[in-house]
């Protein structure tokens, strides 16, 4: 368009220029004078130097342009070639290559695009990148690649894609947007290569230098790395952790008399049994030789440390069957806490290793805590619970029954019922010092199922001969309320016994009820539908919230014994005693004292309105015969009444 519009200037100007040159050259030359021959030859050579001007104009004219002419052929001839030389790295690149248009529907792929995905071009042509997505990015990862190439105008990184195959493998990807003249996305290209093979390299080298080749288990580079990570979390005040050093007994008799191949089977098959006795947030490493460490990131209490080395110990009690052999192999564990006192993460391993001897020179298959105070007390819980085992299979749990009397008239009421074992050794046992043990081994379970039956059979036998008590009240651990199958248990023992639900109580402690409280709403709910009594025992220690109280569908608040003791001349212990008998009126529950001892503990309470009270004042837990024959029934408040013994 530029240069036509020159050209018709041009023509026009030279238009211009030659009519005034004939005009005025004609006039100039008539004003001259001159003679007729003079005029003749000097118009002669005026037409002769317009020719002349002409063709030098002409000239001028013709060279420019066949300059440009040649300009633009030489340039058209450079793009065409580096449009050939794109076209053909476009087709011989390892890399894919896609080009979708701005709506991403696929306009052109090269043939490594096919090699890498499987798809032929015609099988993709107009349709979108989509088609490869593996699912394994959610649409945060989508939107942020987008948003990049709106701002940015282009993306990279890693993304896992599918082949046609079904495939899922991972490829380094490049996206740019390409621009038209008007400066809208016309084009998207991406530039892609598959990264599996590298991703599998770094993996076999990550496994390399982490994990033993033999076990397959972490080495002891990563052992200590995640040590060291346990560590200083714990440091931080966020966790408590253990290392268990795990040393196998005697297993150089086996690499000596059946060989090293048979040892290394063996190596692994002990592995293979320790992990399967662990939970997700712990590393079982081979250290090296016959030494296996065991990092337990979370174990609060030494308790679950012993009960790991126990398992682990445990898992190797039955015989291994290798190459035709039946192998019998112990070990040895050391155990450290940390962080107790440590200072760095060396020392938990130099802990570690020092309980292991220590472990080692008891005489072998067992542990050892590198402090010789918890090994001791280890030790007494490990034999305990074998003995409590021992308790249940032969029968030497007993339930001893405790009033619980009316405070305005001295009224028995009911009895909760309290288990005790008869140790052969040691004679009555309390609760306290075997419930925390059996809860912690799963024992409670047990115990509890033992308790509820046999005081619901004691309630019915009550009832049959005449014994005038409204309920049997039975304790529930937190671990069996926390399991929520309670409701199911307790409507078979109902069944069983054929006690009417009205006369059976169960009570939880608050604090049990306050480890979930939204779960143990409903788990409560469900017991209340089955028709039993339910209350909240030892009220006061465990820090309910008032709002939530008031939705627990409980009849009864226990109040702790801890709040009785002081009673009735502890101002804090009355003004509590005080606050929770009018909360728990305020929420129409009923409320009983526990513990108590005095008459006046009695009568103080009787006057602040509590309804119930129990305690060595009405009667010690006693065998189920002397509920039966005690006068209990007529006691009155301030007036204690002969006891029978319980011997604690
Ligand atoms: P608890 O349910 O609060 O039981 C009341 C405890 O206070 C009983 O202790 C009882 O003997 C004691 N006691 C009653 N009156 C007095 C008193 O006047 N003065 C003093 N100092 N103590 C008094 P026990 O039998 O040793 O039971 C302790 C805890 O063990 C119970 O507290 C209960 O939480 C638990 N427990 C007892 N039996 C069972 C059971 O069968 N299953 C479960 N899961 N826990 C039980
Ligand atoms: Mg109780
Ligand atoms: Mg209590």
């Amino acid at each position: 368009m530029n240069t036509r519009f020159g050209a018709s200037r041009l023509t026009l100007l030279y238009m211009l220029a030659a009519g005034l040159w004939v005009l005025l050259s004609d006039g100039l030359l008539a004003s001259l004078g001159l003679t007729l021959a003079q005029f003749e030859r000097l118009q002669s050579l005026k037409g002769l130097l317009f020719v002349l001007l002409s063709g030098a104009l002409l000239y001028g004219l013709l060279r420019a342009q066949q300059h440009r002419l040649t300009r633009t052929s030489r340039d058209l001839g450079a793009s065409e070639d580096s449009l050939r030389q794109a076209a053909a790295v476009f087709e011989a690149t390892q890399e894919g290559v896609l080009v979708t248009d701005a709506e991403q529907r696929i306009v052109h792929v090269n043939p490594a695009f096919s090699r890498i995905t499987g798809y032929s071009a015609e099988e993709v042509l107009g349709r979108e990148p989509s088609l490869l997505k593996s699912g394994r990015h959610d649409t945060a990862f989508y939107r942020g690649l987008w948003e990049a190439l709106q701002r940015h105008g282009s993306w990279s990184g890693e993304v896992w894609n599918r082949r046609k195959s079904g495939e899922i493998y991972p490829q380094w990807h490049c996206i740019r947007a390409i621009h038209d003249a008007q400066g809208r996305i016309g084009h998207y290209v991406a530039v892609f290569s598959d990264i599996s093979a590298l991703k599998r390299s770094e993996r076999e080298l990550d496994q390399l230098a982490h994990y033993d080749p033999l076990s397959a288990l972490p080495n002891r580079r990563l052992f200590s790395e995640r040590l060291a990570h346990a560590f200083d979390r714990a440091r931080r005040g966020q966790s408590q952790g253990a290392v268990l050093l795990i040393d196998l007994d005697h297993f150089k008799h086996i690499n000596e008399s059946l060989g090293h191949n048979v040892g290394d089977l063996l190596l692994r098959a002990v592995g293979e049994r320790f992990a399967a006795q662990l939970g997700d947030d712990m590393t079982l490493a081979r250290l090296g030789g016959d030494e296996f460490g065991l990092l337990c990131e979370r174990c609060p209490a030494p308790d679950q440390a012993t009960g790991l080395a126990q398992r682990l110990l445990h898992s190797l009690a039955s015989p291994f069957l290798l190459a035709g052999h039946e192998l019998y192999i112990g070990a040895s564990i050391g155990i450290s806490l940390f962080p107790e006192a440590i200072d760095d993460v060396e020392q938990v391993l130099r802990n570690a290793d020092s309980a292991l001897f220590k472990a080692k020179s008891n005489g072998r298959e067992g542990f050892a805590f590198y402090d010789q105070g918890l090994t001791e007390y280890a030790r007494q819980r490990v034999e305990l619970v074998g003995a409590l085992r021992q308790a249940l299979d032969g029968d030497q749990l007993r339930l001893h029954y405790q009033p619980l009397h009316e405070l305005h008239d001295g009224r028995l009421l009911g009895v909760e019922a309290l288990v005790r074992w008869q140790h052969p050794q040691r004679g009555l046992v309390p609760p306290a010092e075997f419930i925390p043990i059996a809860e912690d081994s799963g024992l409670i379970g047990a115990i509890d199922a033992w308790v509820l039956e046999r005081a619901c059979r004691q309630m019915v036998a009550w009832q049959a001969s005449g014994v005038a008590l409204r309920f049997v009240a039975v304790n529930v651990s937190s671990r069996l309320f926390g399991r929520g199958e309670l409701d199911r248990q307790v409507t078979r023992v109902l069944a069983e016994t054929g006690l009417d639900p009205a006369c059976l109580e169960l009570e939880v402690t608050e604090s049990a009820v306050m480890e979930d409280p939204d779960a143990a709403q409903e788990r409560l709910e469900r017991l209340r539908r089955l028709g039993v009594g339910l209350a909240i025992d030892d009220f006061g220690t465990g820090y309910s919230s008032l709002a939530r109280l008031k939705r627990l569908p409980v009849h009864k608040l226990k109040l702790d014994q801890s709040f009785v003791r002081g009673l009735p001349h502890d101002g804090d212990d009355a003004a509590i005693s005080r606050a929770v008998i009018a909360l728990g009126h305020s929420l129409g529950l009923q409320v009983v004292a526990e513990g108590i001892e005095q008459p006046e503990q009695a009568e103080f309470l009787r006057r602040l309105g509590c309804d119930y009270g129990q305690g060595y004042h009405f009667g010690r837990p006693v065998a189920a015969e002397q509920i039966g024959s005690a006068p209990a029934a007529r006691a009155r408040p301030g007036e204690p009444q002969p006891q029978p013994q319980e011997v604690l």
